[in-house]
């Protein structure tokens, strides 16, 4: 169940996104009633738009008592600053992402955007300035527009092919049978995981946030789709506090900081070269890496 809880609850955070019920998407809002709830506060500070400075102080949490996952967490994240999230599975990469997404609250310590605790953030607010790419999109049945539309129901046609533009997904979505009209999901055309990972960034484009999380977001694709995605990524990115996962180290080599997790505890703070030259966890899991695409005889 550990292992099925993570990405029930991004998809029920996706649904609870959205400001407005989505017919199609009832069925979801029972694992919504899954979620860890956490207290609104009584008295929320008002944040319209916030700068995206994120801060972990002593950030200390655990899913079960007695049993912490994420130990004295200390990180200042500066606006616009892109952080790459490494460590080995288990280390606690998503307990970080879910605790900055406030699905839980910390055991100790705390967690602030420009100064201001989650915990007296409204829920509302809070997701107007998170936005999430995931390694596995989550369509609903109906048009591609209405699903890049997603957080901006009234978003004009040619908003939204401003943001598909961005997110390199124009080209394939004006080769589908209805263009833009397209229903897509369960029940509508099939599309390949690079596109829908395109449908994602084109989706948080539109949604426009200050602080990005992007969870594993390249999949197994071709060089091309690879190439295209990581452009529209470079572009999401931009401005944009971003705490990014990736399995493949390659795509993360450009992130203003990598911050390694070993055990729940950050163990390494640096850029690429920096942390390669520690000769540490970093540069063993690189190493790793490299040797495993030589092996498969593939680039990554
Ligand atoms: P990572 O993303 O780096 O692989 P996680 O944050 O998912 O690591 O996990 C950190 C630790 O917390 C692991 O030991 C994992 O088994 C545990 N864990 C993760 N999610 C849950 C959960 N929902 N309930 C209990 N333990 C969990
Ligand atoms: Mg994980």
């Amino acid at each position: 169940l550990g292992m099925l809880l993570g990405p029930l609850q991004w998809i029920s955070q996706m649904i609870n996104w959205a400001s407005h019920a989505l017919s199609a998407a009832d069925r979801v809002f029972e694992i919504m009633d899954t979620q860890a709830d956490v207290p609104d506060s009584r008295h929320p500070v008002q944040i319209e738009k916030v700068r995206g400075e994120v801060s972990f102080q002593q950030v200390t949490y655990g899913y079960e008592k007695h049993h912490p996952v994420l130990k004295d967490i200390n990180l200042h994240v500066k606006p616009g600053e892109m952080i790459g999230l490494v460590g080995h599975s288990g280390a606690g990469k998503s307990t970080f992402i879910n605790l900055l997404c406030r699905f839980y609250d910390p055991d100790e310590g705390g967690i602030a955007i420009d100064g201001n605790d989650l915990r007296n953030i409204s829920q509302t607010d809070l997701r107007s300035q998170l936005g999430v790419v995931l390694q596995e999109t989550f369509l609903f049945d109906g048009t591609i527009a209405e699903n890049i539309a997603y957080s901006k129901p009234d978003a004009s046609p040619e908003e939204i092919m401003r943001a598909a533009k961005i997110a390199n997904c124009h080209d394939f979505i004006t080769r589908l049978p209805d263009g833009y009209d397209t229903r897509v999901g369960e029940r509508g055309h099939r599309l390949s995981g690079g596109e829908k990972q395109r449908v994602a960034i084109a989706r948080a484009i539109i949604h426009d946030p200050r602080i990005l999380i992007l969870d594993e977001a390249t999949a197994s694709v071709d060089t091309e789709t690879e190439r295209q995605i990581q452009e529209a990524i470079s572009r999401l990115v931009k401005g944009r506090t971003t705490f990014a996962i990736a399995h493949r180290l390659s795509t993360l080599s450009n992130a203003d900081r990598l911050v390694v997790l070993d055990q729940g505890k950050i163990t390494e703070i640096g850029t690429h070269n920096e942390l390669l030259s520690l000769k540490g966890i970093y540069f063993k899991l690189v190493e790793a890496q490299t040797e495993l695409s030589k092996i498969k005889g593939v680039e990554g």
